[in-house]
């Protein structure tokens, strides 16, 4: 579904990835961790074209990254992405912040895009918000209207960056048991995150990057019990404190 075959990315003089290769599966969940400036959102950016690998090979959902010829729109449609921060327009209610993209980018009536939009705002326990604006919300309800209105495209695959790292310790769960709904559909998802008993519970897989590169990956079993590399364990240790 995702492949990197040894992808670089420059910024400049800078190498934020070094040779990457990563292959992820149909419905995988796979969980990002490693401290920050490791390159989980340059990672994560390449994936939905954000950000254009400088060389290596990158294919998603059979969609060639690097070529010139690459349909951005399509990518965009099949890869939802959701960031830190909630980032719903301020000025359009919940319902018209879901609606703006499926009428605009996807053609759908409006009648339709509606009933779509409701579903997955009754999927994140929001349908009684519809008519209210992002400021009415709380952080927490405003992630979760962000996952909603990603959803509603019908992604194939998901990108979450540090989707609660911004979230009062109460609200973080609320956002979690979402994407931990998600998980369990088979939706395939790519977290950057380092809430590690999370990462633990929904993810098949975990990425441990520092400086550019994976260090380590496995299962959660294996990574989190049995690191291999001194610097994983390292890093766990200092989580941990
Ligand atoms: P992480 O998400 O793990 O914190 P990032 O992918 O954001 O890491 O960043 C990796 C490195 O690349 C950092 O050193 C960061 O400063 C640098 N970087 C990220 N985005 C840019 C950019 N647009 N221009 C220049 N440097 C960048
Ligand atoms: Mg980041």
């Amino acid at each position: 579904m995702i492949n990197f075959y040894g992808i670089n990315k420059q910024y400049g003089s800078f190498q934020a990835l070094k040779n990457i290769n990563l292959h992820i599966e149909l419905g995988e969940v796979v969980s990002i961790i490693g401290p920050s400036g490791s390159g989980k959102s340059t990672l994560l950016r390449c994936i939905n074209g954000l950000q254009k690998p400088t060389g290596g090979e990158l294919v998603v959902h059979s969609m060639k990254i690097m070529d010139p010829g690459l349909k951005i729109k399509r990518l965009r449609r099949n890869v939802g992405m959701v960031l830190q921060e909630p980032n719903l327009y301020p000025h359009m209610t919940i319902i018209e912040n879901l609606i703006l993209a499926p009428v605009q980018v996807a053609h759908l009536s409006p009648v339709v895009a509606r009933d779509l939009a409701m579903h997955y705002l009754n999927k994140v326990g929001l349908g009684d918000k519809r008519d209210a604006y992002p400021s009415q919300l709380s952080k927490g309800e405003q992630q979760r209207a962000s996952i909603a209105r990603a959803l509603v495209m019908k992604p194939r695959i998901m990108l979450f960056d540090e989707p609660t790292a911004s979230l009062e310790q109460e609200m973080v769960e609320e956002v979690l048991a979402v994407i931990r709904g998600l998980a369990r559909e088979g939706l395939t998802m790519v977290i950057a995150s380092n809430e590690i008993s999370f990462a633990r519970e929904v993810a098949d897989r975990i990425v441990y990057m520092d400086q550019g590169r994976i260090i380590e990956e496995g299962t959660p079993a294996d990574l989190f019990n049995q690191p291999k590399q001194r610097r994983t364990r390292q890093y766990l240790c200092h989580l941990q404190q």
